[in-house]
């Protein structure tokens, strides 16, 4: 047999008992969604899939065992149609994404690897556009996962939180997150005022939330002048929306011991960061009073107060994948299904247990022992409290369950 087919008959086996053992709950107004499943012997998903009771939806898991399943976000009359015109879309829920895959994190640059599929050549960190060796574009990304980029992926989703909460007034219970068993992590908002959202409704909060096209003279940062005198207005700590949080943030920035590296990125010059570094305190107090008062330093202008407001609202802006929430038709991750790229389970999280949550351990569920030889380098990894690795090409290692699952469906093992 080869050994793909036996990595991916030991996988199929592994989430098999899984769903057996599993009363895998059904999705939120389940009948009313569209399902659709990768499975382990045939490329594609089989879509327009929908369960009447809960019992056929357990017995279609237990039977097919999922490589990979999925759900709308959409509310249909007939989930079942083969297009979207004939399945009468009446809704969904607003749906964000957050991927470390488009998070800057500098461990990428030491886990992820890239492989030339003609010539063999590999390198670590992003893909370059061709082959450094035979200059090929067929090129392999083996992208991996870490606490530093699923942190940074979390420290997101508690900045969207921050808006859904204060700016859009969805309350705790309207949310849930869920961890998508691999990279990231998804936010549904599930309440009655989204439901009808048009796409682009959805963009305009996707860009409210991200920031994008912000203005900060339509916040009310401006030159003014009166009086044969110019000088600087701007929001304060009692301003609606981003006027508010722009202020917070000069705030916080600031306050924080890496002010003079933003201030550096926001392009500051040398000079003016002097006159900044020195007057910080005095910064914050008048900015944090009502109303605030922009207008406190000679030499910082209008221009220098721009271009920190834009830093500013680059550090809360939150990082979302537009088209997962504009897609009004999108399919997500089941909740408690396993992810076919690491046997993880996709796994809800209240929002008080968002910042405890650990993916590595909590989304772990398989026990016992295998050996594996690896066919790739492998980078470190932890799961649980025990981390492992790196492991050479080659190299023969008996390893825990979950971390056997993890490896071969990162296809950078195979069994012995
Ligand atoms: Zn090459
Ligand atoms: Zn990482």
């Amino acid at each position: 047999m080869k050994s793909n087919m036996k990595t991916a008959l030991l996988l199929r086996s592994l989430f098999e008992a899984y769903y057996r053992e599993n009363d895998i709950p059904t999705p939120p107004h389940f009948s009313k969604r569209e399902f659709g499943f990768m499975l382990w012997d045939r490329e594609g998903m089989i879509r327009h899939k929908t369960f009447y009771s809960r019992t056929e939806f357990l017995t279609f898991l237990r039977k097919n065992v999922p490589k990979n399943a999925y759900r709308s976000a959409a509310y249909y009359l007939d989930p079942e149609a083969q297009n979207m015109e004939g399945k009468g879309w009446v809704g969904a829920d607003l749906i964000f994404d957050i991927d470390a895959d488009h998070l800057t994190t500098p461990c990428k640059e030491i886990h992820d690897r890239w492989i030339c599929m003609e010539c063999g050549t590999s390198g670590i960190g992003k893909k370059p556009a061709r082959c450094l060796n035979c200059k090929s574009t067929v090129i392999n990304e083996i992208s991996w996962i870490c606490d530093q980029c699923l942190n940074f992926a979390k420290d997101e989703v508690f900045k969207l939180l921050d808006f859904l909460f204060d700016d859009f007034g969805i309350s705790e219970k309207e949310v849930k997150v869920v961890y998508s068993g691999h990279r990231g992590y998804h936010v549904h908002v599930d309440n009655e005022a989204v439901r009808e959202l048009s796409s682009d409704e959805r963009r305009e909060i996707v860009d409210y939330i991200s920031g994008t096209g912000i203005k900060v003279e339509n916040l009310g940062l401006i030159e003014v002048s009166a009086g044969g005198r110019r000088f600087i207005i701007g929001p304060d700590l009692t301003s609606e929306g981003w006027g508010k949080r722009l202020v917070k943030s000069i705030i916080k920035v600031f306050s924080s011991p890496d002010l003079d590296k933003v201030l550096i990125e926001a392009g500051i010059p040398k000079r003016k960061i002097d006159i900044l570094l020195v007057n910080r305190e005095k910064i914050v107090t008048a900015l944090s009073s009502v109303p605030s008062k922009w207008d406190i330093l000679q030499g910082i202008g209008i221009s220098i107060w721009k271009n920190i407001a834009l830093a500013a609202i680059k550090k809360i802006a939150a990082q979302v994948d537009e088209p997962v929430s504009v897609d009004i038709h999108r399919l997500i991750r089941l909740e408690y299904s396993l992810h076919g790229s690491t046997g993880f389970r996709v796994t809800p999280i209240s929002v008080t247990d968002l910042e405890r949550f650990d993916p590595f351990k909590d989304a772990i569920i398989f026990k016992g022992e295998k050996e594996v030889i690896f066919k790739e380098y492998c980078p470190e990894f932890r799961i649980g409290d025990e981390v492992f690795g790196p492991y050479q090409k080659g190299q023969k290692v008996e390893l825990p369950l979950s971390a056997v699952v993890f490896t071969l469906a990162k296809a950078v093992a195979e069994l012995l």
